[in-house]
């Protein structure tokens, strides 16, 4: 089976030296379960690209002969092939299949179609995500929803926005005679998945980081990353 390519790769070195290559869903998704394995840094952007950077840091001396000590880092930022906001309402619902089903007793690849139990993926669908780096095929043919995937069903599942309400008042003065005072607006901020952060906000700025604050913690979870 052919692997098309999920990620573009620019790689910084340790010394410096910047290279790019691309990776591939499978390639990618062992890149990152590595890291996180030897405690690298991984870290999903905050906003809507389905970026992840992934940093190793280093520790030691400078040479055989040099016994100063120094710390390097290595840095690899994961620029998705394919934009999450591509994600379709109906390739969320077929990922969603797959992963629900992916502990026990799983899904797999038969006639280019992913079978989950009754129900199954058309192979056009199939192809697609697969296309689009979001699905891997293990070597036995079982199917499992991709790092990329997981981001872009997670981004899918929390678009965020800031809305705001009027602060207007009608007032009454002493002699009952009415007026409008024309109240600052003040600004939410919300997400698809029924989240309300808590507070009003008098800066559309401050709803709009409570919302990245809010789909970041979400990122993070694709990875178990907590705090
Ligand atoms: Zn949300």
């Amino acid at each position: 089976m052919q692997h098309p390519p999920a990620y573009t790769a620019k790689i910084t070195d340790y010394d410096r030296s910047v290279s790019t290559r691309m990776y591939s869903a499978d390639n990618a998704d062992a890149l990152i379960a590595a890291a996180l394995c030897d405690d690298d840094e991984v870290s999903p952007d905050a906003d809507r690209s389905g970026r992840i950077t992934i940093t190793r840091m280093i520790t030691g001396h400078r040479s055989a002969l040099d016994p100063t000590r120094v710390t390097l880092w290595r840095t690899i930022r994961l620029e998705p092939v394919c934009p999450p906001r591509w994600l379709t309402t109906r390739q969320y619902k077929d990922l969603r299949l797959i992963q629900e089903r992916e502990a026990a007793p799983g899904t797999i690849l038969v006639n280019g179609c992913v079978r989950a139990g009754v129900v199954s993926v058309p192979a056009a669908a199939t192809k697609r995500l697969l296309e689009r780096g979001w699905l891997t095929v293990g070597p036995d043919g079982t199917a499992s929803v991709s790092y990329a995937g997981r981001v872009a069903m997670t981004l899918h599942e929390h678009r965020t926005e800031t809305g705001y309400m009027g602060t207007d008042k009608w007032v009454v003065d002493g002699f009952g005679i009415g007026e409008w005072h024309i109240g600052e607006p003040l600004y939410l901020a919300r997400c698809s998945c029924g989240y309300r952060a808590e507070g009003r906000f008098e800066v559309r700025a401050m709803a709009q980081q409570a919302s990245r604050k809010h789909r970041l913690e979400r990122l993070r979870a694709v990875f178990d990353l907590t705090a």
